[in-house]
């Protein structure tokens, strides 16, 4: 795995914490995305090289709603950047780690992604992401 890509915050409200971060960080989000796949909102900042992805359900199925339901605002999961996301699942499988999408599939941010079980990775919930290149 490579540098930390992001991390992702999930929010109730993307309206009022797009208006939250930019106080914190200084500066605005540069993009919101929605992926209707998994049932969230996303919107991006860039806080010098870091990312910070915050996160909203667009349905009550979104596994961002069932988060909050549980927990609360808050960390929702770190995202490593990896060179080649199909041989680091495979890597990752072989020690025992529990891949939730053997399949890697498109997330935002224009990258392919996976997730491995928090209750492998001491309750964190790690996104392995691979930029996907423009032929
Ligand atoms: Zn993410």
């Amino acid at each position: 795995m490579d540098k930390i890509e992001h991390i992702g915050i999930a929010v109730k409200s993307l309206e009022a914490s797009n208006a939250l971060f930019a106080k914190l960080l200084g500066v605005p989000h540069y993009k919101i995305e929605e992926v209707a796949s998994e049932g969230v909102k996303t919107s991006f900042f860039q806080s010098g090289p870091n990312k910070i992805e915050l996160l909203e359900a667009t349905n009550s199925e979104s596994p961002i709603a069932k988060f909050l339901e549980k927990k609360g605002e808050g960390i929702h999961h770190v995202a490593f950047a990896v060179e080649d996301i199909v041989a680091e699942i495979a890597r990752l499988k072989a020690e025992g780690f529990t891949v939730l999408n053997e399949i890697p599939k498109q997330g935002a941010d224009n990258k392919l992604v996976a997730f491995l079980h928090p209750k492998g990775t001491n309750g964190v919930l790690v996104e392995l992401c691979q930029e996907i290149k423009e032929r």
